[in-house]
């Protein structure tokens, strides 16, 4: 819990906490055995910041956290909050608070009190918990269920007491693990909202792991991307998406298609090259990697490529033979259709948003396909 006073905790929304890790590793095991669960984490957290970790099960966004919350020690490197270096002090001493996914109320206390729980342990005065603790439970919109037990609310209201007692203290920095995992899709589409629009009023500076690229990609002002221990990205949701570190991070955020690019030229002043695919020579940005490296894909998301009848010219021309294309399969979903195509350099996921009734082309068609060029994305090859 955290050990703020009441006055210095007034003033967590401008006064939040920069977080800071350098060189942060934690090695489980020994021998054959030997696990490097953070390998060499360099990361700033800025003040007010939700920034989320991503990654895959076991690239070590959790024991990044429990680092970071002090509930691991870590082998090597620091954790800093606002300067201050974190691993010399124990968690209890930390500036935080946390939310975490098995933070669930205590079920033989009645909300009001769960939320009043660390106000108490801080010894202050009872009106002054009562107009704290009152305030955090009409943010979260939990007035009228203050004097319920927890087993007389929902999976989302618990989660909210939850997060409510984490946030009437007023931490510099919040920390979560995976908190929405156990609610069903809906409330768990409606719980990220929640969170991110009192995250932003309150300005705590926030860390949230989860597997759950949705949930990172609409609540997050960055996010980090983990493999093997290691950071592979830290952007943007937009920047992630758009324009990703490595094929690793196209691959696992999003879907994603990978042309085979034989030849690139680049550009000498930007990065930016033409390169050959479905018989198209197109220009299309590049990361600065793929130009020194020794292979290169071509990330094309499925709504990037255009998918249109083919015409008699089309069908005749040399030049737009690579570019056409066979439906496989079409898929009506309302809103949007998604294609397979068949194309000579393998299959292509297409989906096309708000199609027209007599724009869906049936299995067997075979159509052109144009690459949108400049949101295509050049790629070295791990
Ligand atoms: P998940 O999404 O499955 O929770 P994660 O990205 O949070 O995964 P971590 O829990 O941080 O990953 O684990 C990273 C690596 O460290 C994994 O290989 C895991 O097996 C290992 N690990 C974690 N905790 C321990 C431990 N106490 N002892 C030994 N190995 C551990």
């Amino acid at each position: 819990m955290s050990t703020q006073t009441s006055d210095k905790t007034a003033t967590a929304a401008t006064d939040t906490g920069a977080v800071t890790l350098r060189g942060l590793e934690k090695v489980f095991g020994e021998g054959d055995s030997k696990v490097y669960a953070v390998d060499g984490v360099d990361l700033d957290v800025h003040p007010g910041e939700f920034i989320t970790l991503l990654g895959p099960s076991g690239c070590g966004k959790t024991t990044t956290l429990r680092i970071i919350a002090g509930f691991e020690a870590p082998t090597r490197g620091e954790v800093h909050l606002e300067g201050d270096d974190m691993p010399r002090r124990t968690p209890d001493k930390r500036p935080r608070a946390t939310a975490f996914q098995t933070y669930a109320p205590s079920p033989h206390m009645t909300v009001f009190d769960n939320v009043a729980y660390g106000l108490k342990l801080q010894g202050l005065a009872s009106k002054r918990i009562a107009d704290e603790v009152s305030y955090a439970l009409a943010t979260m919109g939990l007035s009228k269920l203050r004097d319920r037990a927890p087993n007389q609310l929902s999976g989302g209201q618990q989660q909210r007491v939850a997060l409510a007692r984490a946030m009437v203290m007023k931490p510099k920095v919040l920390l979560f693990d995976e908190p929405l995992s156990n609610l069903d899709a809906k409330l768990r589409v409606q719980m990220r909202s929640e969170i991110r629009r009192l995250q932003e009023r309150l300005g705590i500076t926030s860390i949230y792991v989860t597997h759950d690229q949705d949930e990172a990609m609409s609540m997050s002002d960055r996010i980090v991307v983990m493999r093997n221990g290691k950071i592979e990205q830290a952007a943007r949701p937009e920047e992630v998406y758009r324009r990703p570190a490595s094929v690793f991070v196209a691959d696992f955020i999003g879907r994603a298609n990978f042309l085979e690019v034989e030849s690139a030229i680049f550009d000498p002043e930007i990065d930016h090259a033409q390169v050959t695919v479905l018989g198209q020579t197109i220009s299309v940005p590049a990361n600065a990697k793929a130009r020194s490296a020794h292979g290169r894909t071509l990330l094309v998301r499925p709504e990037s490529v255009r998918v249109e009848k083919l015409t008699q010219e089309g069908a005749q021309s040399a030049h737009a033979v690579g570019a056409t294309a066979i439906v496989l399969s079409s898929v009506f979903y309302g809103n949007l259709v998604e294609y397979d195509l068949e194309t000579e350099v393998g299959n292509l996921t297409v989906v096309h948003s708000d199609p027209d009734e007599e724009e869906i082309f049936q299995p067997g068609t075979r159509v052109e396909v144009k690459i949108e060029a400049p949101r295509a994305w050049l790629l070295p090859v791990d």
